[in-house]
């Protein structure tokens, strides 16, 4: 599994954060002309890019910073081709790709905890003070935690920062434990089979006021991991959650599938915000040694989880007319994800894509 920890360069002296800036400018202009060269002349296979192809490109980059460049700029035309998007990707935020030939991360003996070294244009590296914090700790100096050769320098409006990757084998998967079905939605965050539940209840114009607000992206991601952490994983051994990783925002010629997911926008939670909550559920899971499993979406809140018969919704409570099981909607929801997995008997190690289910 890989974790990430961000280092703040924003001690760095004006002189030091202007040379960074350069650096950042100067690189996102030769990213981008190689993007424009690679996807002119289709080349989007290999793993390298020959020299040939960018060495006509004007640039106050040393020859390494271009070659590194140049490999994101590979690794960015590849990846807009998988996901099948036919432009030509444009880069929109100031973020490169960098490996330990042009930044190390030194210890310090003195008030500042760390120094970051960093090649710039000239070639000379400069250094950056950084200070420590709890989540970077908790990979740095860890034996269990190797770090990787890569990381991320930005600038975004907070100013500059450095994204360290630390890698750690997965562990296997535990055998104690249960099946337990998990039903997202944004009033109550999540619903577990298993009686949990996390999330505050928000009512709809709280809901609002949060997407309403400027770092609105920034507040419920907090809140997304802040709660999600809560959920106590000692008797679940397979967390099954609804994939809607096929199912498209409904617009365009493809609004069909989308009609899936207007359940998830009735609730207001947000497409963007339902796989930061998915990414967030697959960290925790692979931290607790959960397998993680997802079933195809469709109908899970209408079914009586007694019965199997169509059902009545009335805000969070759940009602058959048929039976007469009475329930919590969203912990019904949470037993028919969980019964799905299990009818489907897909117990054991999931394939990688496990995660996708046939649509329709
Ligand atoms: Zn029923």
């Amino acid at each position: 599994m890989i974790r990430r920890a961000t280092l703040s360069l924003n001690e760095a002296t004006g002189e030091k954060k202007v040379a960074i800036d350069l650096l950042i400018q100067q690189y996102l202009i030769f990213l981008q002309k190689v993007i424009n060269t690679l996807w002119n002349h289709k080349l989007f296979f290999g793993t390298f890019v020959p020299k040939k192809w960018y060495k006509e490109i004007k640039s106050s980059l040393t020859e390494r910073y271009k070659q590194c460049a140049a490999k994101q700029a590979l690794a960015i035309v590849k990846s807009q081709r998988k996901r099948e998007k036919k432009t030509k990707p444009i880069i929109h935020n100031a973020s490169i790709e960098l490996d330990s030939r042009f930044v190390t991360i030194e210890q310090g003996k003195n008030s500042f905890d760390l120094w970051i070294k960093l090649a710039v244009l000239g070639g000379e590296p400069i250094y950056i003070p950084a200070k420590w914090h709890y989540h970077f700790n908790k990979f740095f100096n860890n034996s269990d935690w190797t770090p990787k050769k890569s990381c991320r320098l930005r600038r975004t409006d907070k100013g500059l920062f450095l994204d360290i990757f630390f890698e750690k084998e997965a562990e296997q998967i535990k055998e104690a434990g249960g099946a337990v079905g998990l039903d997202l939605g944004f009033r109550k965050l999540a619903v577990l089979s298993d009686g949990q539940i996390v999330g505050k209840e928000l009512n709809k114009e709280e809901i609002t006021r949060l997407y309403n607000r400027k770092n609105s992206h920034l507040v419920i991601s907090e809140l997304i991991n802040r709660e999600l952490k809560k959920i106590d994983f000692n008797n679940i051994k397979t967390l099954v959650v609804e994939d809607l990783k096929n199912v498209k925002k409904g617009k365009g010629r493809k609004a069909k599938p989308g009609k899936r997911f207007s359940r998830y926008a009735n609730r207001l939670l947000a497409h963007w915000a339902y796989h930061r909550a998915l990414t967030k559920l697959e960290m925790l899971c692979e931290e607790n040694r959960v397998q993680i499993a997802g079933v195809n979406p469709g109908g899970t809140s209408k079914a009586c989880n007694k019965c199997g018969s169509k059902g009545i919704r009335r805000d969070e409570r759940f009602v058959c007319p048929t039976c007469g099981n009475k329930d919590d909607a969203d912990h019904n929801a949470a037993c028919n994800i969980r019964d799905r997995f299990i009818s489907q008997g897909v117990y054991g190690p999931l394939p990688e894509n496990h995660l996708d289910v046939p649509s329709g």
